[in-house]
């Protein structure tokens, strides 16, 4: 298990996934730019945000932007948001796991 508390099974199926944010789209890094910058970095997501639903429907990795955007949001309301809007982010862009979600009223 890794500090989140995802086995190593799941990590290694979600990494190999999730090479981009499963929002946005943007290609993700494994550590921040030279410049510093953490934006695209890949974090681990609770796509529902309860820290006790381990599963591949609901792990999946997004940027650090995206991450820090939707905090302890619903989805369904995180993808109204003006974020969102600004970067064209919405139920018909996002990944298929994200996209799930939001039919199983995530
Ligand atoms: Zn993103």
């Amino acid at each position: 298990m890794n500090k989140w508390g995802i086995p190593e099974w799941l990590e290694q199926e979600v990494r190999q996934r999730d090479k981009k944010c499963v929002y946005c789209g943007t290609l993700m890094l494994e550590s921040p730019c030279a410049d510093g910058s953490r934006k695209s970095v890949a974090t681990w997501e609770h796509i529902v945000n309860d820290a006790r639903i381990v599963t591949r429907e609901n792990i999946a990795r997004c940027c650090a932007s995206c991450n820090s955007s939707k905090g302890a949001k619903k989805l369904s309301l995180w993808i109204k948001s003006s974020y969102c809007k600004q970067r064209g982010v919405s139920r018909d862009t996002v990944a298929n796991v994200v996209k799930q979600a939001l039919k199983y009223g995530a």
